[in-house]
């Protein structure tokens, strides 16, 4: 596989870096990343993961656009409102890069469907806003030994966790208890867009093995006072999820 003159004229700022340069940006064309969800996070991340040149996005989401989605998911627009999130976003995103596929897929994850949107993925990207979900990807990316990114967010906090599983503590080490879930979650747009960026990085670090992804460490965002905090994070020998791997 070689990149097209046009290639290396799109992601010339991105192999200008050093330490990135064509041997990364190959890997990214290789690679295929799972945006599960392409609600506030997944809109952001897709759209960096598009535009760095990641050459299979398999997108997953069963809503539809609403008018209240347009003040953080920047895929869509006003004409897009009772259109599948998928397709509007597939449409979105093929529009900035041509070069790569995009796959739409708008099914709800359960448990049943999940090992199959897994097949062929090298990084899962978290575009949730539930945690009843995002403990079901957790669990099949650990079984499955996929890297997982988490992000989420609540009002003005962001967060953020790289897991590479059998290595680093997974999401449920992390939360071992399920936490109460809002029937929606109010957020200034700008917050999914700061993690969900940051996820698209974590993701193109894994693939490309460039830099070093956030790992063993949880990355808290108050949006209200610009601060961030990092704490550490280990692995929990007895997580009824990754301990025995
Ligand atoms: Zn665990």
């Amino acid at each position: 596989m070689e990149l097209s003159p046009k290639e290396i004229e799109r992601y010339d700022r991105q192999i200008s870096i050093s330490s990135f340069g064509i041997e990364a940006q190959l890997k990214l064309k290789r690679a295929a990343v799972l945006v599960a969800g392409v609600g506030g996070l997944g809109s952001a991340a897709a759209i960096y993961l598009a535009a760095a040149g990641v050459g299979r996005l398999r997108l997953v989401d069963h809503g539809e656009v609403e008018l209240s989605n347009l003040n953080r998911q920047v895929l869509y627009s006003v004409e897009d409102v009772g259109k599948p999130k998928v397709s509007a976003a597939a449409k979105r995103l093929r529009a900035l890069n041509p070069e790569i596929e995009v796959e739409a897929i708008g099914e709800r994850i359960t448990e049943s469907n999940i090992h199959g949107l897994l097949k062929g993925v090298d990084v899962v990207v978290d575009g949730q806003d539930n945690f009843k979900t995002r403990f079901i990807i957790n669990r099949a990316c650990v079984e499955e030994s996929k890297p997982f990114v988490y992000g989420a967010v609540y009002g003005f906090e962001g967060r953020l966790m790289t897991i590479i599983p059998g290595k680093t503590p997974c999401l449920r080490c992390l939360i071992p208890r399920d936490p109460e879930e809002p029937s929606k979650v109010p957020t200034i747009g700008s917050l999914p867009g700061l993690v969900g960026s940051l996820e698209a990085l974590e993701a193109i670090k894994l693939i490309t093995g460039v830099g070093k992804p956030f790992t063993n460490k949880l990355l808290i965002i108050d949006g209200a006072e610009t601060a961030f905090y990092i704490i550490d994070v280990k692995r929990d020998p007895k997580c009824p999820v990754c301990g025995g791997k």
